[in-house]
């Protein structure tokens, strides 16, 4: 019986959750579950210098917030690195018993100065059969054999390497702890790994790690490596430069299932007319053979625009229950239910929902504080006090509707011979004090007729004062 496939992935917890990681997450996810495998978690913790266990925390809760749920039956772990020291040792150990592997005391300077003299660069193999043992300040070499290494690579196809450019690279340092490379091939190997699927950067350890696999007798995994992210200046997404964190766009008020779309796209066209897929789609269409090689653009722009089709496309109820849940607990929530679908149509992401509605919460005889921009700009117009005042007028007998307010405004506006964006202006800084927000008459309607006289009346004044 051939076992179900297992793929996993593997982050090292040394720093917040990068978007990168996420998106291999996924695509390792998206193939476990369509193939009916396994996606193993398991954290590469034996970096002790860098690693933090709320890092390892942050990853757990950065996957369940992208769908990755530890409760899923396809989920396994996590797992850590740290707890199969024991296997890396004797795999090392191993490798040196069979031959595959040897001892070499030879340090960094010595070993430049041999290939400074000899015209070469890295380490010549110079211990080779030498036939050190373990001791303090010896590392263990892996014997390079002669040849090609081919890796089959579901995104790449084949991709050679000749032997002669790959050195014996170290599997354990001078003071006994394995590398990267080694305690990850043994960890893949204890878990029953078929597929490695993981970041581009990756693709030159690979020729290594497969040398290794088949000199611990057994058969290479499936590898796929997916392009790196990219930012505008086509430069690798970092840390240091760019947006990268996950948990950052969470907070900023992307939904996770529009940052899931977006981060299945880069490098993956979805089949179908639109990008804009649910998850259960792209699971089922996801192919690693259809990931293009070029490196992809993590478009901040393209992601909002996700983002705000998602929030548009939510029903209204689960929208105003999210968003009323980022808003003060004494605002009146079925008057931000009143609001919420005029918000809805234009929000990019769930973030500062309070301070675009506001106005509509402000307590009797509050004091506004206008933006005085936007003021300026509003009362500069020299019929704008007058066309207040018309306003002041009809507000207080005209049916308190949207509709009739818009027409009453229309109906003043061309006795100046305005357009109705500029008749809007004084109205809406009156009332909230800015020039942007929520659509203006659908707002004096919820906001109420008494509310809305006192406070163009209180600008009225102000204009008048300052005038
Ligand atoms: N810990 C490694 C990383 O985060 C894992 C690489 C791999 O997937 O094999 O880059």
């Amino acid at each position: 019986m051939t076992e179900s496939p297992r793929f996993r992935f593997a982050p090292s917890p040394t720093g917040s959750f990068h978007v990168g990681g996420a998106r291999t997450a996924l695509h390792n996810w998206a193939m476990a579950r369509r193939l009916g495998g396994t996606f193993v978690l398991r954290i590469e913790d034996t970096d002790e210098a860098r690693n933090r266990p709320e890092w390892t925390q942050g990853i757990i809760d950065a996957l369940a917030w992208i769908g990755i749920s530890a409760d899923d039956p396809h989920f396994e772990g996590p797992h850590f690195q740290s707890e199969f020291a024991d296997a890396h040792i004797a795999a090392a150990q191993r490798l040196f018993e069979q031959g595959d592997a040897y001892y070499c005391d030879q340090t960094g300077d010595q070993i430049q100065e041999r290939a400074k003299q000899l015209g070469t660069s890295g380490y010549d193999g110079y211990s080779r059969d030498r036939g050190l043992g373990p001791a303090p300040g010896n590392v263990l070499r892996f014997r390079v054999p002669a040849g090609t290494t081919v890796i089959h690579d579901l995104v790449r196809g084949d991709v050679s390497f000749d032997n002669s450019t790959i050195e014996d690279f170290v599997l354990l340092r001078g003071n006994g702890t394995p590398v990267f490379l080694l305690a990850n091939v043994v960890d893949d190997i204890e878990m029953r790994i078929t597929h490695v699927v993981r970041a581009e950067e990756h693709l030159p350890n690979t020729p290594k790690q497969q040398m290794l696999w088949t000199a611990l007798g057994h058969t290479p995994p499936n590898w796929a490596h997916v392009p790196v992210l990219v930012n505008e200046q086509r430069k690798k997404l970092s840390k240091r430069r760019d947006k990268v964190a996950l948990e950052q766009y969470r907070d900023e008020g992307f939904l996770a299932d529009a940052m899931v779309n977006y981060l299945m796209t880069l490098g993956w066209t979805p089949p179908g007319a639109s990008e804009i897929v649910p998850w259960d789609e792209m699971e089922t269409a996801f192919r690693l053979e259809d990931v293009t090689l070029s490196p992809a653009f993590f478009d901040l722009k393209k992601l909002t625009a996700f983002n705000g089709d998602y929030i548009r496309s939510m029903p209204l109820a689960e929208f105003t229950e999210l968003a009323a849940a980022e808003l003060p607990a004494d605002w009146d929530r079925e008057r931000f239910a009143a609001i919420a679908p005029f918000i809805q149509e234009r929000l990019p992401t769930m973030s500062g929902v309070a301070e675009k509605v506001d106005f509509l919460f402000w307590p009797d005889g509050f004091d506004i504080e206008f933006d005085e921009k936007s003021w300026d700009k509003a009362f500069k117009p020299e019929w704008a006090l007058s066309l207040l005042d018309d306003v002041i007028g009809t507000y207080g007998s005209v049916e308190w509707s949207a509709d009739a307010l818009k027409a009453a405004l229309e109906d003043i506006m061309t006795r100046y011979e305005i357009k109705l964006g500029k008749a809007q202006a004084p109205v809406r800084v009156a009332v909230t004090g800015r020039s942007v927000g929520p659509p203006l008459f659908e707002s004096l309607e919820i906001l109420g007729r008494e509310e809305t006289l006192r406070r163009l009346s209180a600008a009225r004044e102000r204009a008048a004062l300052t005038d």
